[in-house]
């Protein structure tokens, strides 16, 4: 399969291919046809499967397509992070639209949170947020739900475990009975399947089976107490058997923490 099946605008495959995005990957093979019909969607999917850009594509190609004066699309996630990243997809496919989104997120000083509004109040198509910013955005600010199409959840299991379950409701109380809600989440606890029975109306499912570290890699596991965490990664690092390592962590800070830490001790 190739993106050209799925008859995106030639503007939108441009960016596709600019982007350099050749073939769909099983999570958009599967998701942007459940999509462009039109149906509410539950896709169990971890981060690194594509899962953005299978519902960023329908969405951008349908706004595309429309007389859009208005927001159309709420996408939320729970971090910071996440929303520029997706934000940076969406501006990326869109080089050569007129599709335009924001990000609004915590965190930053009184100059973010006014540019945030400025540009909320300019309009855009799409916006993403994490939970706990927009809501407090809605309540000094008129943010106008009146014509959204669709809402996006994306790590719906994280910003569960975040504590956003009610925050997320009070904000879908804003919105017009009719509108597309798409579901992504890594995991499926019981607390996904409730809220999913409250917001989703006849939804389609897709599971992608979690993916398994390769044969020959090995995986270990310590558990350490936070004093302990920087000299045990010193520790592995020294390690002669290792000839490059990457690290991953939690979030921007954390990672830049480390970093410093790691210097110190060179
Ligand atoms: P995600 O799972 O949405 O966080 O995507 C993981 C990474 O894969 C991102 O850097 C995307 O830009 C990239 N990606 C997603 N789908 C494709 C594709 N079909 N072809 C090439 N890269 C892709």
């Amino acid at each position: 399969m190739n993106f050209t099946d799925f008859g995106f605008t030639s503007e939108l495959q441009n960016g596709l291919d600019a982007m350099g995005f050749n073939k769909p990957t099983p999570i958009q093979e599967m998701a942007i046809p459940i999509i462009q019909d039109g149906h509410d969607l539950i896709a169990c999917a971890q981060t690194g499967t594509g899962k953005t850009a299978a519902y960023v594509l329908p969405i951008l190609d349908r706004i595309a397509r429309s007389d859009h004066s208005h927001l159309n699309t709420l996408i939320i996630a729970p971090t910071r992070e996440l929303a520029q990243q997706i934000d940076q997809q969406i501006e990326g496919f869109s080089y050569f639209l007129q599709v335009s989104s924001i990000p609004i997120y915590g965190g930053g000083d009184g100059m973010i949170w006014e540019q945030q509004k400025r540009a909320l109040r300019e309009g855009a198509d799409i916006i993403i947020a994490t939970p706990g910013r927009l809501l407090s955005m809605m309540a000094s600010d008129d943010v106008n739900f009146g014509y959204l199409q669709h809402l996006i959840l994306d790590e719906a299991d994280r910003m569960l475990d975040m504590g956003f379950y009610d925050d997320i409701l009070r904000i879908i109380k804003m919105f017009p009975a009719k509108h597309q809600t798409l579901l992504f989440s890594a995991t499926m606890p019981q607390k996904i399947q409730t809220i999913a029975s409250k917001i989703l109306k006849h939804p389609k499912q897709i599971s992608l089976a979690t993916s398994q570290p390769a044969e020959k890699i090995h995986q270990e596991f310590y558990f350490v107490n936070m004093d302990q965490k920087l000299p045990m990664t010193i520790d592995i690092l020294k390690n002669p058997a290792y000839e490059s390592i990457i690290i991953f962590s939690s979030s921007k800070e954390n990672t830049k923490k480390l970093n410093t830490d790691l210097k110190k001790q060179v």
